[in-house]
């Protein structure tokens, strides 16, 4: 693998952040196909909060125009407590590219929309309702058996196929998989009202509450739940629960829970977090984003280092030198930011279910959003 030079790759996973990598790598000239178990294609889920670094890789990767233009880019945040009283605004304005103080937020789908069309325009074999059965490694490549009896011979294969990753567990069978963390997620979207122009938190210690602007109509609201087992909770239900957590707010909040009915845009989910240890490639098979580290959406953060370990990827896939060393400078350079996020993410998720006050919960807050300023 000495000085070997990759030409030709298959993405496993058609999420966020193999369609990043994707895109990356036919910038560059490389042959791409991207297999993805989901016929459809489709993105589940509401709003996604997005930080000043994800924009920057939006930037990189030819789609922050469109992110701005369909999504919402603000840079701005109100704190309330849970009665309305504002405690601290820090109103809207409209960063310059690059601006690492830049947040937003936009539709899952949207983005989902967004990417696909970049990843096909560029002229990536994108093959959907398929997945990988074997992988059998050479000196020379990986020859790849996919679910529909076919085929194909790579340079690399990359495992982007999310939290509970197949080809983690071909290459590290005995990795640890994702383990709940005691939350739940809520999502729900409604219209926007004129005067939010900003993500909005009403903080309170039993639970985490905001709503964020996905668009110039509408906005998304999620709440982090603290549980102590894993329940999962039936659709029917959602509508009731959710207007059960949203009570004993301010009229801001609760009024929005009195209009919640069968025809809200719902999503609930049990969180879980993975962590493998280094390194993430066994020979010529590497994982990216959640396959190697999913983490709580407490810094809304999770899409945005996948799409940063796309561009770090590409950037070795396409360095000279020893193939294994580039994979093992992947994993060196991604692994300290990803664990710190995915560190200070658990301490949260404790002191929420500890009911530990906001502004003792204030400094580690603040250091998960100091990670979203520094390189990646
Ligand atoms: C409730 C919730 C809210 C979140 N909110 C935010 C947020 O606000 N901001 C943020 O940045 N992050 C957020 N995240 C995290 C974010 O969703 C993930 O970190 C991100 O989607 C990871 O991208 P990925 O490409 O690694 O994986 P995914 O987006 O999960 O994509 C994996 C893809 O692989 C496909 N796939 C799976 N298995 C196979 C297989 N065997 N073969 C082929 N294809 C396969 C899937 O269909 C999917 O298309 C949130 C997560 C949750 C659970």
């Amino acid at each position: 693998m000495v000085g070997e030079v990759i030409r030709k790759v298959l993405i496993v996973g058609g999420g966020i952040g193999g369609m990043a990598l994707a895109i990356l790598l036919r910038s560059k000239g490389l042959d791409v196909d991207l297999a993805e178990r989901d016929p459809q294609w489709r993105a589940a889920g509401a709003g996604l909060t997005l930080n000043g670094a994800t924009l920057r890789v939006f930037s990189e990767i030819g789609i922050e125009e469109d992110v701005r233009r369909l999504g919402s880019v603000h840079g701005g945040v109100r704190l309330h407590d849970r009665w309305g009283n504002i405690i601290e605004d820090r109103p809207a304005y409209v960063p310059e590219p690059g601006d690492i103080m830049a947040g937003g937020a936009i539709m899952r789908p949207v983005l989902h929309q967004i990417l696909a069309e970049r990843t096909r325009a560029l002229g990536t074999n994108v093959r959907l309702g398929l997945t990988v059965n074997t992988l059998d490694q050479d000196k020379d490549g990986v020859t790849v058996t996919f679910s529909d009896g076919s085929v194909g011979r790579y340079d690399l294969v990359v495992g982007a196929d999310g939290l509970h990753s197949q080809m983690r567990k071909l290459i590290f069978p005995d990795a640890p998989g994702a383990a709940f963390v005691h939350m739940g997620a809520w999502r729900a979207v409604f219209p926007r009202p004129a005067e939010m122009e900003t993500t909005w938190l009403f903080l309170d210690a039993s639970q985490k509450l905001g709503f964020n602007p996905v668009s110039k109509t509408h906005m998304y609201l999620f709440i982090l739940e603290p549980m102590t087992e894993n329940q999962w909770r039936e659709p029917e239900d959602w509508p009731r629960l959710l207007a059960e957590l949203m009570s004993g707010y301010c009229d801001q909040v609760s009024s929005l829970a009195t209009s919640i009915d069968e025809s809200t845009s719902i999503n609930y989910r049990p969180l879980e977090m993975v962590m493998l240890p280094q390194p993430w490639h066994s020979g010529r098979v590497v994982l990216l984003g959640d396959a190697c580290h999913g983490t709580t959406p407490h810094s809304g953060y999770g899409a945005g280092l996948a799409t940063e370990d796309a561009v770090i990827l590409a950037e070795q896939i396409c360095a000279p030198g020893d193939l294994d060393e580039r994979l093992n400078a992947y994993c060196d350079r991604r692994y300290p930011r990803c664990r710190r996020v995915m560190d200070l993410s658990l301490d949260l998720n404790r002191m929420e279910r500890a009911g530990v006050p906001i502004v003792d919960q204030f400094h580690t807050n603040m250091a998960l959003m100091d990670i979203a300023r520094q390189p990646y």
